[in-house]
């Protein structure tokens, strides 16, 4: 896999405001808030995208979905939020690191654009 931006997170080659970071996942602020919190969750594995998962990773991914209500109560998201994960081209998917969108602090419409 290519190196990410996101993998420059990890490695802290770029700056980023880290909210959550464990063994396996780390968590941090989106650059371009599309709500008034919007925090990135990302493995530290370099998995591009949802579709390169195997079964060998749903360990990884039932964690990374378990840290959501801690990052989220941490940042204050107690009357709700969303969690998107954009796949692929179509998905709308813009760096080819799996990350797990929380969106919270507005009313989500649905559907999504
Ligand atoms: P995607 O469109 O791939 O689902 O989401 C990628 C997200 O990464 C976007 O919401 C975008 O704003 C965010 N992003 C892109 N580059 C950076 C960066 O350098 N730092 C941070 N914190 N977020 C980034």
């Amino acid at each position: 896999m290519t190196e990410t931006i996101f993998s420059k997170i990890i490695s802290r080659e770029i700056p980023a405001t880290i909210v959550y970071e464990d063994d396996l996942a780390i968590a941090f602020t989106d650059i371009n808030s599309q709500a008034p919190t919007h925090i990135l969750v990302i493995p530290k594995k370099p998995i591009p995208k949802l579709d390169d998962c195997t079964e060998s990773d749903q360990a990884l991914l039932g964690h990374l979905l378990v840290c959501i209500p801690k990052i989220a109560q941490q940042a204050g998201l107690s009357d709700g939020y969303r969690v998107v994960i954009n796949n692929g081209n179509d998905g709308g998917q813009t760096v080819y690191h799996l990350h797990l969108h929380i969106l919270g602090g507005r009313q989500m419409i649905w559907p999504p654009g």
